[in-house]
């Protein structure tokens, strides 16, 4: 299944397969939350596919190796285990590049084209990104390497400029409030908080919603209304909040605080400390994860915050 805001990117993906212009490196850019891994999917079995250009056919030697994550032909390069502490990476690193571009060497075995997919290619650290600049550029073969990226401007410009880009953007918000009511039979008001919390994200709305987190950040946005009204104090928004997942938390009121900020209109001096709140909602999700009393720090910053909405 597709989603309608994928379409355009997908037809001209097929437009370039059909007529035999796939580039040798794709970026496929945009928002966190639009769906770019699943098309990505997509797009590696219309490039292996034995029996169908656009789209693959689904029943074929490649697309079933592919869907059982076997294909010979096919590389996937992601965030690993550390094999000593066994934690999830947070970075790709050289060795991976090294063995995707050993492995892209060797003849294909089933599908006419190798292909390999990178995400989140901004995660390449600078070894790892240095280390595929001339498989890049001139990979061994046919072959399509797929780079999944988020976050362009971390990408260095030297990888950039030795891809062709396919974006992906952000449905119209009434385009997302009708994907997103229709998928969720959500009422009109709580498919626009779901997609609020996920700032604009229909997939991550959705995901929110399955999960309850909705309430959740209702909870939040009302208690910090009352909150700045003066109808409660710190103490009781703490105790309000309680239940909410931290990191989730966090995440939110860093995005309140910045809309706050977008939409202006206030006094120089208040834009700066409502900026420093939102610096230290980023750090303090930050410190989720540590030993860190995280009731000190909420109590703390939604003093900050009725202090100055006051
Ligand atoms: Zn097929």
């Amino acid at each position: 299944m597709s989603y309608p805001w994928l379409q355009p990117a997908e037809e001209e993906f097929a437009e370039r397969l059909v007529q035999g212009r796939l580039p040798h490196a794709l970026l496929l850019s945009g928002p966190r939350g639009t769906g770019k891994k699943e098309l990505a999917s997509q797009l590696l079995a219309g490039i292996l596919c034995l029996d169908s250009d656009w789209p693959a056919c689904g029943n074929c030697r490649s697309c079933q190796l592919l869907a059982t994550g076997a294909h010979p032909d096919c590389r996937i390069l992601t965030f690993e285990d550390h094999p000593r502490t066994g934690d999830l990476r947070k970075e790709l690193i050289v060795d991976q590049v090294r063995g995707l571009i050993s492995s892209l060497n060797l003849t294909n075995t089933i599908s006419r084209r190798k292909a390999a997919l990178i995400y989140p290619a901004e995660a390449m650290n600078t070894n790892a990104a240095n280390a595929l600049l001339k498989t890049l550029e001139e990979p061994p073969g046919e072959t399509v390497i797929i780079l999944v990226c988020s976050d362009t401007a971390r990408l260095p410009a030297t990888i950039r400029s030795r891809c062709q880009n396919l974006t992906i953007r952000q449905p119209e918000p009434a385009d997302a409030l009708d994907w997103l009511q229709n998928e969720s039979g959500l009422d009109e008001q709580s498919a626009r908080a779901a997609l609020q919390a996920a700032a604009g994200s229909p997939l991550e709305a959705l995901r929110l919603h399955r999960e309850g987190a909705t309430e959740q950040y209702l909870l939040l946005t009302e208690t910090l209304a009352k909150l700045e009204a003066g109808r409660i104090g710190a103490g009781s928004a703490l105790a309000a909040l309680a239940d909410v997942e931290p990191d989730r938390l966090w995440s939110w009121i860093s995005l309140l605080a910045a809309g706050r900020l977008k939409s202006g209109g206030r006094p120089l001096q208040q834009a700066r400390e409502l900026s420093k709140l939102q610096s230290a909602a980023d750090l303090n999700r930050k410190l989720v994860s540590t030993p860190v009393r995280k009731d000190f720090l909420l109590q703390d910053w939604l003093i900050q915050w009725a202090r100055i909405s006051a």
